[in-house]
């Protein structure tokens, strides 16, 4: 008997702000691309920062996808476990798992000094790490004892990791020099970003991850964590961004050609039409039917780089 594998892709944002124009392209191009090879979609809300999860953006993010047609088969809001809120106890024994193997630290670093972090030098014995690493004796000890609590750091091995991208192709990052050891929980105790979603999508059994090319350079870290944990890593295809015509990264915090904007200027056809134009999925701006577009969805077509959105909003 063989086992077909199950394809499964995700919607993933975190509910800082309104769904802008480049999130809901990502979000076209993540649900094209399940659908086309007869997947199925989850929504997973990422609101593990507290401070900028709010949850009345959480509602309006999965009713602009539906809105645009867009749907999904699990997820939050009505099923449970799936908003980064609810799986801390996941993210814990995943930590507890990379502790067991030694490869925890605490980390006393100010976010200036971790900025400030110089890039590591050739013949270092352990590239990547910052001196918290290696602290002992009273040093140590005096960091213990002090009020401030730790941050807790992964360390990563001297290592080239490949992805071979599903858009951007071949991608190799050595863990250690360009990225370094990554927080994966914080001084406050909230777990980090690279943790949770490497964690979520290996136990939510995500096969297809698509979001925008700014994460493209945390794949490689991510399917390094994975295999680490045990899991195997998902496929990974990094939308292009959408840049504002000043060159400008699109940003929900900014309140950049919002959800709120673009509902008022347009049908749900007619915005995914002028998404799809400009993701190369049409040759003419013209209202279209997201499934419509299922059937002939390929990454072939869609341009590589930056996409700047002027004249098409
Ligand atoms: N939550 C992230 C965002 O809204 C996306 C994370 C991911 O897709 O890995 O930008």
């Amino acid at each position: 008997m063989t086992m077909t594998k199950i394809i499964r892709g995700r919607f993933a944002p975190s509910p800082s702000g309104r769904l802008h124009v480049g999130n809901m392209a990502s979000s076209l191009l993540a649900w094209l691309d399940a659908r086309s090879l007869g997947g199925e979609m989850i929504f997973r809300l990422e609101d593990l920062d507290p401070e900028r999860s709010y949850m009345d953006y959480a509602r309006l993010m999965a009713e602009d996808l539906r809105w645009l047609g867009l749907d999904w088969d699990a997820g939050w809001p009505g099923d449970e476990g799936y908003s980064q809120g609810e799986r801390t106890e996941y993210y814990r024994e995943a930590f507890d798992e990379l502790e067991r193997r030694g490869l925890i630290y605490k980390c006393w670093c100010s976010r200036a000094e971790r900025l400030a972090a110089s890039a590591p030098h050739p013949g270092e014995e352990h590239p990547g790490s910052c001196k918290c690493r290696f602290l002992e004796g009273e040093e140590l000890n005096a960091r213990l004892r002090g009020k401030r609590p730790p941050a807790y750091k992964c360390a990563v091995p001297d290592e080239d990791v490949t992805i071979i991208d599903g858009h951007c192709g071949e991608h190799t990052r050595n863990l250690a020099r360009q990225g370094g050891d990554f927080i994966v929980r914080r001084s406050d105790g909230v777990y980090a970003y690279q943790l949770a979603v490497s964690v979520d999508d290996a136990l939510m059994g995500v096969t297809r991850v698509v979001r925008a090319e700014d994460l493209l350079s945390s794949a490689p870290r991510q399917r390094w964590l994975i295999e680490t944990l045990g899991y195997t890593a998902p496929d990974y295809a990094h939308a292009p961004l959408l840049t504002a015509p000043d060159g400008r990264k699109l940003s929900k915090r900014d309140g950049d050609l919002n959800m709120a904007e673009l509902r008022k200027l347009y049908t749900p056809e007619e915005l995914t039409g002028r998404l799809a134009y400009l993701c190369g999925l049409i040759d003419r701006i013209e209202p279209v039917a997201p499934c419509e577009l299922v059937p002939h969805f390929t990454w072939a077509k869609v341009p590589c780089g930056e996409i700047d959105i002027s004249g098409v909003f």
